[in-house]
């Protein structure tokens, strides 16, 4: 299943991380072969290929499960004990409930700490071994390019082996711009039965400045504007009809709402940076023809109302 729409921050917000953001995201349920981890981040690695977005860089990793994880957690806590006085506040919190976090946390002291810190890698069962060397092959030969990344850490228990992240470096400490992983707890952990699952997530607003640093985010396209002046009632009418017509076929055809002068209308036509100006004043009236005013290069032409939305039309097509 795939979903895409609004997500909403707990914590709290900063540049870049907004309250209210929005999240692509892909998720497989059901599935625990390590072949549906490999599918899942082909397809996270395709999108941004079809996006047209290069440099990125694949970080892998295995986090064990609950075989494998309790001893390795041990380990960490062992490690940082006696250098608790260099960790944040945050970590501080941490080392006991969630020592893998540490690993991941961005403060310097923290990373200082963290160098020579014990490796999952280094303490997976068999079982979760096999796993994460059949997602490395599988990779591999679908020619996905990876790195393993032993700092690549879920920090909550319900998540299992895979861990993966697509970071963008440019984007700096927050370059990760799709996360995923397995969560063969997380169901039963809501109070469903036990089902595996592996999904990613993409931040729409993170990808967004990517695209942007790579130029990839297309011009929207320019569409043409035509301002109608019109004088008096039964002008207004003529004018509805034209500027309905246009509308219907993409033009921003825009009238006065304000009982401007003709002199204000056509200021305002100006100031829109209009295509066209529409003129239907007493003379049009009683030819029944508008003043058709091309404002790039000041021509003027007398075109019958029953024509004006043609003939706009097709000067904008020759334009
Ligand atoms: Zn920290
Ligand atoms: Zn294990």
């Amino acid at each position: 299943m795939f979903y895409i729409g609004s997500m909403f921050r707990y914590d709290r917000p900063q540049a870049g991380r907004y309250r209210e953001f929005h999240q692509f995201g892909l998720e497989v349920l059901g599935a625990s072969s390590p072949l549906a981890d490999a599918e899942v981040i082909a397809m996270a690695c395709e999108i941004f290929h079809k996006l047209g977005l290069k440099d990125l860089d694949l970080h892998i990793n295995s986090i064990g499960d609950k075989n494998c994880r309790p001893a390795y957690r041990q380990k960490l806590i062992d490690f940082f004990m006696p250098k608790v006085d260099q960790l944040c506040d945050d970590c501080k919190e941490r080392l006991l409930k969630n020592p893998l976090r540490i690993l991941d946390c961005k403060e310097e002291g923290c990373k200082a700490a963290s160098v020579g810190a014990p490796v999952i890698t280094d303490y997976l069962c068999e079982d979760c071994n096999t796993k994460f060397e059949a997602v490395k092959k599988y990779l591999t030969a679908l020619g996905i390019d990876y790195t393993v990344d032993p700092k690549l850490v879920r920090g909550l228990d319900y998540y299992t082996n895979t861990a993966f992240e697509i970071q963008y470096p440019p984007l700096g400490a927050q370059s990760a711009v799709c996360g995923g992983g397995r969560y063969d707890g997380l169901v039963e952990e809501m109070g469903g039965p036990s089902i595996p699952g592996i999904g990613f997530a993409i931040g729409l607003e993170r990808l967004l400045l990517a695209l942007e640093m790579q130029n990839l985010i297309p011009a929207p396209q320019s569409a043409h504007k035509v301002y109608i002046a019109s004088l008096g009632q039964d002008a207004v009418i003529e004018g509805i009809k034209i500027q309905h017509l246009l509308r219907s076929e993409g033009v921003i055809a825009e009238m006065d709402l304000q009982d401007k002068s003709l002199k204000g209308q056509m200021k305002q036509a100006g100031k829109s940076k209009a295509d066209f100006a529409i003129i239907i004043g007493s003379n049009e009236l009683e030819e029944k023809a508008a003043t058709v005013k091309n404002m790039n290069n000041g021509e003027q032409k007398q075109v019958p109302f029953d024509n004006v939305a043609e003939y706009i039309l097709s000067a904008l097509k020759n334009n």
